[in-house]
C-alpha cells in the first residue's frame, strides 16, 4: 500500500525531557534531509538505516538555525509502520517541539490524525487489530501490571488464542460440509455430531475463561473503585490522605472522562484504586442514617473494594454494626484506627462482624499499619490466579462484547445439536461465531469500524 507522509508529536510514555516528532511514509526522510544539518554535513539519505544523528535543524527560508536536535532514521520495513520512518528528538519543552512539528509540515510532511500511526501499521499488516488495540491499551495503561497486559496482549496471545478457536470451529464446519453433501452416510452423522459437540464445548469453555478474565482486566485498566466508609472521626479523610501520599498518584488522561466526579487514583502495591470523591460517596459518614441500610447497600453495590473504618479508642455504636450489615458479601478490608489511644473497642466482637474480611489495626497519627493495609489489599486481589502470568486478560471493551456474542451463538448451535436442530441451522451459528471471533483480530471488519477505531488513538501513535 502507499500512503503521504504524515508526522506527529509524539513524546514518549512517562513524559520525559525529550519530546519526538515522528515521522512516517515515503518521503520521511527525504523532508528530513531538507531541514536537517548534520555536524559531519553528510546527508540523511546516505545514511544507513537504523542509526541516530546529531546536528541541527535548519529554517529552510532563512537558513537559520532553529533547535538542536537528534536524529534517528529508520527504513520500512523493520519500523512498527512498516514504513520508512525518521524521529526527531528535540530536549526543548513543548514550544520547540511544536516549532520543529511546523518546520515539517511546512516541508511536505501532513499532520497525523489520531491514532495513524498505528493504523498504518494495521493497515500495512504488520500487527493484527487486537495488537493495535494493545497499543492504545498500553498508551493509557496506568500501572505497571497493566501496562504487563498490554504488552501481553501485544505479543499477540489473545489473537493466538482466537485463531485457534476459529480453527477448531473452521474443522466443525468442514465435517459438516461433508455431512450436508453425503447425508446417506449414517456414521458421517454420528461422527459429526461427536466431534461437533466435543469442540463446540471446548470452544464454549475457552470463551468463557476469556470473558472471566476480562472483569480483571477491567478492574486493572480502570481501576478499583474503592469507597471509605465509617462513622465521623474514625479517619477516614486521613485514610484517604495516607494512601494517596504514600503511593504514586496516577494522573488520568483518557478522554471523556467526566470531570465533575474528582478521582483520586493511587497505585498500591500494583493494584490501581480509584478512590472516589463523588458527593456523598467518599464521605458517608452519616449515609446509613440518612438513608437505611438497604438503600446504603444500593449505594455502594458499585464499588469493588469497600475500606470500612472503626475507631479503637471507642466502643462499637450501632452505626458501626449497620456498616457491616451494609458491606456483607463486598470485598471489604475492616481498619480498626486510632490504635495509640487506649482500647475501648470489643475486638471479640469486631472479629464477629466482620466474618471474613480481614481486619487490620492502624494508627494513622502515628504512620503504623498502612503496609499491612496495602498488603491486605494486594493479596485480595491478586490471590491465585491473577499473580500467575500465563494467563489471556481481556481488558478491552470491544473484544469483551464479541466474546459474549460468540458465547451466545456458540450456545444457540450447541442446544441446536442437543435438540436435533438441522444440520445446516447449526452450521449458519456457527460460521457466526467464527466470524465474531474473527473480528476481535480484525479478519472480517469494515473500514469504517477500523477508522472509529483508530480514531480513539492518542495523536501521535
Ligand atoms: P473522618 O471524619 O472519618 O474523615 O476522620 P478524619 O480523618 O477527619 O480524622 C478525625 C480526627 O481523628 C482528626 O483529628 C485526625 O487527626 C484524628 N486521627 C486520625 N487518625 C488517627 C489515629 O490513628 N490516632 C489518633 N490519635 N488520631 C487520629
Ligand atoms: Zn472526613
Amino acid at each position: 500500500m502507499e500512503f503521504d507522509t504524515i508526522a506527529a508529536i509524539s513524546t514518549p510514555m512517562g513524559e520525559g525531557a525529550i519530546a519526538i516528532v515522528r515521522l512516517s511514509g515515503e518521503d520521511a526522510i527525504p523532508i528530513a534531509d531538507k531541514l536537517f544539518k548534520s555536524i559531519g554535513g553528510k546527508k540523511l539519505t546516505k545514511m544507513a538505516s537504523h542509526t541516530i544523528h546529531y546536528g541541527h535543524l535548519i529554517d529552510t527560508k532563512t537558513g537559520q538555525v532553529v533547535e538542536e536536535v537528534m536524529v534517528s532514521i529508520m527504513k520500512g520495513p523493520k519500523t512498527f509502520t512498516k514504513e520508512d520512518v525518521v524521529e526527531i528528538n528535540c530536549h526543548g519543552g513543548i514550544v520547540s517541539v511544536n516549532r520543529v512539528l511546523q518546520h515539517v509540515l511546512k516541508n511536505g510532511a501532513r499532520l497525523a490524525e489520531p491514532g495513524e500511526f498505528t493504523k498504518r501499521a494495521f493497515l500495512n499488516g504488520r500487527i493484527d487489530l487486537s495488537q493495535a488495540e494493545a497499543v492504545m491499551d498500553l498508551i493509557r495503561a496506568k500501572t505497571d501490571r497493566a501496562m504487563n497486559m498490554a504488552l501481553g496482549q501485544m505479543e499477540g496471545r489473545l489473537s493466538k488464542l482466537i485463531r485457534r478457536l476459529r480453527q477448531e470451529i473452521l474443522e466443525i464446519l468442514a465435517h459438516v460440509e461433508v455431512n450436508i453433501d453425503y447425508p446417506e452416510y449414517d456414521d458421517v452423522e454420528e461422527m459429526t455430531h461427536k466431534m461437533l459437540n466435543e469442540k463446540a464445548h471446548f470452544v464454549r469453555d475457552e470463551i468463557n475463561k476469556l470473558l472471566q478474565t476480562s472483569q480483571q482486566g477491567k478492574i486493572l485498566r480502570e481501576g478499583l473503585s474503592t469507597v471509605i466508609v465509617g462513622r465521623p472521626n474514625v479517619g477516614k479523610s486521613s485514610l484517604l490522605n495516607s494512601l494517596v501520599q504514600e503511593n504514586k498518584a496516577i494522573v488520568t488522561d483518557i478522554p471523556g472522562t467526566t470531570r465533575d466526579v474528582i478521582e483520586e487514583y493511587v497505585n498500591v502495591r500494583g493494584v490501581p484504586l480509584r478512590l472516589l470523591d463523588t458527593a456523598g460517596i467518599r464521605e458517608t459518614e452519616d449515609i446509613v442514617e440518612r438513608i437505611g441500610v438497604e438503600r446504603s447497600r444500593q449505594v455502594l453495590k458499585e464499588a469493588d473494594l469497600i475500606l470500612l473504618v472503626l475507631n479503637y479508642s471507642d466502643m462499637l455504636t450501632v452505626e458501626d454494626e449497620n456498616l457491616f450489615e451494609v458491606v456483607r458479601g463486598m470485598d471489604t478490608i475492616v481498619i480498626v484506627n486510632k490504635t495509640d489511644l487506649p482500647r475501648q473497642i470489643d475486638m471479640e466482637r469486631v472479629k464477629l462482624l466482620a466474618k471474613d474480611h480481614k481486619i487490620v489495626t492502624t494508627s494513622l497519627l502515628e504512620d503504623q499499619g498502612v503496609d499491612e493495609l496495602e498488603e491486605a489489599i494486594a493479596a485480595l486481589f491478586f490471590a491465585g490466579s491473577l499473580e500467575a502470568g500465563d494467563m489471556t486478560y481481556v481488558s478491552n471493551s470491544r473484544h469483551i462484547a464479541l466474546l459474549h456474542q460468540s458465547l451466545q451463538v456458540i450456545e444457540e448451535a450447541i442446544e441446536g445439536v442437543e435438540i436435533g436442530t438441522p444440520i445446516d441451522i447449526v452450521q449458519i451459528d456457527l460460521t457466526r461465531t467464527w466470524e465474531l471471533l474473527g473480528e476481535i483480530i480484525g479478519d472480517s471488519v469494515h473500514e469504517s469500524l477500523i477508522d472509529q477505531l483508530f480514531s480513539q488513538f492518542c495523536l501521535g501513535k
